[in-house]
């Protein structure tokens, strides 16, 4: 976490990690709980040790940084790292930390035989693929390619084959998400062909969910884990029910006050108030990552009862309406996220607010100041 100034509290619910992990293990045979941007924003070194605690063996993070801190957390843990070595010190950490690095590069396997080689051992790789994200990794056509390199190298082994889905949460292009499949398949045939034995890796949670023939050996389930349907709001919503969320985020009000009508509220006055009314003023803003493009948008939670955001969110504060929540005192918790009842705010209502998606929503809350209750 790195926002230290403030009053906003992001609690985590540790429990709903692992009954996650539990539902997703019904679905899946083997799924490596993927911890990257520490944990999305819910704490990689205790989201590690819930999910190591409830059976996990390999998990995936994010930096090779990162995937260090993860086998200093949980060291008996198989660690991935998914975006691979970067520079120097990292092609070193690889070698030393025993870390499963993605690497999609010739040049990369060169630098990692090197650095294997200068520090006495044999390193182990996840042979990273493109096969329509455009993003990182070989080229279909290379597998066999990458084989006969790897024949060359004395002290780097392949151990995994992936591959990453760009729309496996989308049920409008499950067509894509089988396209992929069917050239993830090609390479794994090419290498096979080849002698390697490597375990095959393609799904993330939408793909866990809703693309049962592409779970392959070894599953990365991210956003399903912290409690996000990856479905939300598509046909295939049902898929994903189960899943419980684990972060909740609340701040203080800070005053309560009666404005006249007339009255504009904050910044640019985007606000007026059509009639006397009770506002809030609760200590939250952008600088919290609680966006400004919430602004007159959002609703918070308190005392059970949603109120609006009223007007533009500003650094450290924001003004709700509390003109049906007589019983709000000055002092009270209010909640961004989470909230306890039926009318608590869900992270897709939130992100749908803030115009984008709940991993976002997760990652940047998940910066303040955390809590851990069970
Ligand atoms: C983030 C990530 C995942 C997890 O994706 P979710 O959609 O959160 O399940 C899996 N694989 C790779 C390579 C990733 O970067």
């Amino acid at each position: 976490m790195s926002i230290w100034y403030n009053h906003v509290r992001t609690r985590i619910r540790l429990k709903a990690l692992v009954d996650n992990y539990r539902l997703i293990r019904t679905r899946a045979t083997n799924p490596a709980p993927v911890i990257k941007s520490d944990a999305y924003g819910h704490g990689l070194p205790e989201a590690a040790a819930a999910l190591f605690a409830a059976g996990a063996r390999t998990m995936a993070a994010g930096t090779v940084g990162e995937a260090a801190v993860l086998k200093d957390t949980v060291p008996e843990v198989e660690v991935i790292s998914l975006l691979g070595p970067l520079d120097t010190a990292d092609y070193a950490c690889v070698c030393e930390r025993d870390i499963v690095a993605f690497v999609g590069s010739t040049e990369q396997l060169l630098l990692l035989e090197e650095a294997a080689r200068l520090a006495g051992t044999t390193v182990r790789v996840a042979l990273k693929f493109d096969t329509g994200m455009a993003r990182l990794g070989f080229a279909v056509d290379e597998a066999a390619g990458v084989a006969d390199t790897l024949d060359g190298l004395e002290h780097v082994r392949a151990t995994m084959a992936c591959s990453h889905l760009a729309t496996a949460d989308d049920p409008g292009q499950a067509e894509y998400a089988q396209e992929q499949g069917g050239r993830f398949a090609r390479i794994l045939k090419a290498l096979h062909a080849r002698g390697l034995d490597v375990r095959a890796s393609l799904a993330n949670s939408g793909a866990i969910f809703g693309h049962p023939a592409l779970h392959h050996d070894l599953q990365r389930p991210g956003i399903a884990l912290y409690g996000a349907n990856p479905f939300h709001g598509t046909p295939w919503e049902a898929k994903g029910h189960g899943l419980q969320p684990a972060m909740q985020v609340s701040s203080r009000l800070v005053q309560i006050r009666t404005i006249p009508a007339g009255q504009s509220v904050s910044y640019g006055r985007t606000f007026t108030a059509p009639a006397e009314m009770r506002i809030g003023i609760v200590a939250v803003g952008y600088a919290d990552n609680y966006s400004r493009g919430l602004s007159a948008k959002a609703q918070m939670l308190i005392h059970g009862k949603r109120v609006p955001v009223l007007g533009r969110v500003c650094m450290q504060l924001t003004a709700v309406d509390l003109s049906h929540v007589p019983e709000a005192a000055a002092g009270d918790e209010i909640f961004m996220l989470g909230g306890a009842g039926p009318a608590a705010i869900s992270a897709e209502e939130l992100a749908g607010w803030w115009g984008t998606i709940t991993y976002e929503v997760f990652c940047l809350l998940g910066q303040n100041p955390r809590e851990y209750v069970d």
